[in-house]
């Protein structure tokens, strides 16, 4: 029996556009969706 927890926990909402993040509720801080990490890792990347 193997068991996966990382399953069962609920995921943390994008607090941009509010779809399921890939990070648990539980973390702690800003939860990004797949998506909106692209486009702030796209902004971080032209800005400086
Ligand atoms: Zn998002």
């Amino acid at each position: 029996m193997s068991a996966t927890p990382t399953e069962d926990e609920p995921r943390a909402d994008c607090v941009h556009c509010g779809e399921p993040t890939e990070y648990p509720a539980s973390r702690k801080g800003v939860t990004l969706c797949p998506v909106c990490e692209w486009h702030e890792a796209q902004r971080t990347a032209c800005s400086g």
